[in-house]
């Protein structure tokens, strides 16, 4: 396939930086390694591609020829791909998962396609026309001439099949933070004695919650970063809960008013994110009681808190 650009040759806009601007209590953040995507961004994607691509077939498959992307030789992943039918799209933990069925047989899912962005890959959808940019690593060309590309300029995204035959679904480490009851997320988390930061980080307690939100939420459930897990009341990890929740919700709503611009366009637009609050603002005024934000480095990350709000 000639026409696919070569990866790894300089690419135009990798230097220019993440364009943020803000548009009603919001910012639009560019997916260039700064700001990896966490769940809401991960979410966000699987459904915009699902609403593009499902009930399509793949009719051809084009892989690049670097190892990295590659968690399933990829000979057997384009072999594996060629003929089925995207049954359905969604996310599970920070993993876009592809439901495919074998030709002919609609509804038996038979294998999936497992998609990781890691900290710059991008998955669009594109009139066979468009270009292929730069760092473009699978090209699935649809039954109705679109095609479905993969494109990571950092290549730390990942790319691998799971099988079904008799196996359940693809399931990543951890509890999903959007489904789980209040209750288990008091047990989850009860008995830890790390910080409660960096147990909202460990993706095999729950996944998909990374620094910003993990931030975020700590500071709308007034909870210090740094309190062992396991040291506070049952009442006090409620409100996490609650919060977390209601930060992620809020962050799809509103990745959802962008994801045309990231789905479809060649990538230079980014996501809506919601307004920060405490997340990268060291230093500035917090936003209920004026204090300046603090910025920590906890479990290896930068952790950023209001110490009059935050006990
Ligand atoms: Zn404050």
């Amino acid at each position: 396939m000639p026409r696919h650009a070569t990866d790894g040759s300089s690419s135009a806009t990798s230097g220019s930086g993440h364009s943020i601007r803000r548009v009603d209590g919001a910012k639009r953040v560019c997916l260039d390694g700064e700001s990896m995507p966490e769940l809401p961004e991960v979410e966000t994607v699987a459904n915009g591609v699902h609403a593009r691509v499902h009930g399509q077939k793949i009719a051809s498959v084009w892989l690049s020829r670097y190892k990295e992307p590659f968690k399933t030789p990829r000979a057997e992943m384009a072999d594996t791909l060629t003929g089925k039918r995207i049954e359905r799209v969604y996310r599970e933990g920070k993993h876009i998962v592809f439901d495919l069925s074998a030709r002919g047989r609609t509804s038996k899912i038979s294998a999936q396609w497992i998609v990781h962005l890691g900290m710059t890959g991008r998955l669009l959808v594109s009139a066979f026309e468009v270009p292929v940019p730069n760092h473009t690593h699978a090209v699935l060309s649809l039954s109705d001439g679109r095609e479905l590309r993969f494109v990571d300029a950092r290549r730390f995204g990942r790319l691998a099949l799971h099988k079904m035959e008799g196996n359940p679904g693809f399931r990543g480490p951890g509890r999903e933070p959007l489904t789980i009851s209040g209750e288990d997320f008091v047990a989850l988390f009860r008995s830890r004695k790390l910080a409660i930061k960096a147990a909202l980080l460990n993706q095999s307690l729950l996944h998909g919650v990374g620094n910003i939100y993990a931030d975020e939420s700590l500071f709308r459930a007034g909870i210090r970063p740094t309190w062992p897990a396991c040291r506070l009341s049952r009442e006090r990890l409620l409100r996490l809960h609650a919060a977390l929740k209601d930060v992620l919700r809020k962050a799809i709503e509103l990745g959802g008013s962008s994801v045309s611009d990231y789905v479809d366009a060649d990538g230079v637009a980014g996501f809506f994110q919601l307004e920060h609050r405490v997340y990268m603002r060291t230093g500035e005024p917090c936003l209920v009681c004026g204090k300046p934000i603090k910025r920590i480095v906890l479990a290896g990350r930068g952790t950023h808190f209001c110490a009059r709000c935050q006990k």
